[in-house]
């Protein structure tokens, strides 16, 4: 009897042995399952701390983050008294610190809470063959994709026509260019958008200028659609460095009425209508608020975030 017992207190002692360990067992295999923010993230998202402690201190004051979409959505008068809307354009150079800024983002406000611009099909990138990010653009297209994120292209519409038409001016200086627009045109700007006058000659054909782009913007659309999945709901202007940009500008284009009519796109970043709303606030010449968000008043706000120009400011602290 005394024997049965035994061995029955021995198989007791070894089912709660079995479960104790089992517990140790069973738990890190959940631990590992969790979505957590592995090694490589970590260090990753250490080099863009200048921006995970932006986000931290304009929470902390009450701020709310928006995508694009969001903010379109949204009758004016019922927009957040302290909003942030987030655009991020992203070229080449900032693909790499495009995935750490979606990590930040994801960990301190959310997923789709910024909208992602991305540069894919741009064609002086196309044309040159040492440009080597295009198959990498999409690939973070369909990562962001995944997580629901707003993503629209970063386009250079005066690069799509002059690429397609070459137009004699193409090879034109600044100053020429400068010359020839200040004598025959000038821009009437309203709240909502802008249409050009012309004053004197049409010596760039600006009708020809919008009829083409009013092709191959369409196409564009298309063509992403098919590579993305995604529509085009709007873009953000490339600040290209072709010269006519500075003269003709593509936020500028893209904010005419004549093209905004005509429903190929609904906005462009830089649209009046948008300006007219939203103060913007860009990282282009590193500004002190980058690392002093204190500074930053109540309000409304465009803020354009290249990932590779906070990576920059954070490395060369
Ligand atoms: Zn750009």
């Amino acid at each position: 009897m005394n024997h049965v017992i035994m061995k029955s207190k021995i198989f007791k002692f070894f089912i709660y042995t079995l479960c104790f360990f089992s517990f140790f067992l069973v738990i890190p295999k959940c631990e590992k399952a969790l979505p957590v923010v592995d090694s490589s993230d970590t260090i990753l998202t250490s080099k863009l701390s200048d921006y995970y402690n932006f986000l931290v201190t304009m929470k902390s004051k009450g701020f709310v983050f928006w995508d694009f979409k969001t903010f379109l959505g949204t009758d004016t008068s019922k927009l957040p008294q302290k909003l942030i809307v987030i655009r991020h354009d992203i070229h080449g150079l900032d693909i790499q610190w495009a995935y750490p800024t979606f990590k930040i983002e994801q960990t301190l406000i959310g997923n789709g809470h910024s909208t992602f611009f991305v540069m894919l099909n741009n064609p002086i990138e196309l044309m040159n063959k040492n440009f080597i990010y295009e198959s990498d653009y999409l690939k973070l297209i369909l990562y962001l994709e995944k997580y629901h994120f707003d993503i629209q292209p970063h386009i250079s519409p005066i690069d799509m026509y002059i690429e397609n038409k070459h137009p004699k001016w193409e090879i034109y200086s600044k100053d020429t260019l400068e010359k020839m627009f200040t004598g025959n045109y000038q821009w009437e700007i309203s709240k909502t958008g802008r249409q050009i006058k012309i004053t004197g000659a049409d010596v760039f054909n600006l009708n020809e200028i919008n009829n083409t782009l009013l092709t191959l913007l369409p196409a564009y659309n298309a063509q992403w659609t098919t590579q993305t999945g995604l529509n085009v709901q709007g873009y953000s202007a490339h600040g290209t460095s072709t010269v006519m940009n500075a003269v003709l500008n593509n936020a500028y284009l893209l904010d005419q009425f004549v093209l905004l009519d005509a429903g190929v796109y609904e906005y462009d970043a830089y649209n009046s209508k948008i300006f007219n709303i939203l103060t913007y606030l860009s990282d282009n010449n590193m500004p002190s608020w980058m690392t002093k968000p204190d500074s930053i008043m109540p309000g409304r706000y465009q803020l354009l975030m290249h990932p590779h120009v906070w990576y920059l400011v954070n490395k060369s602290k």
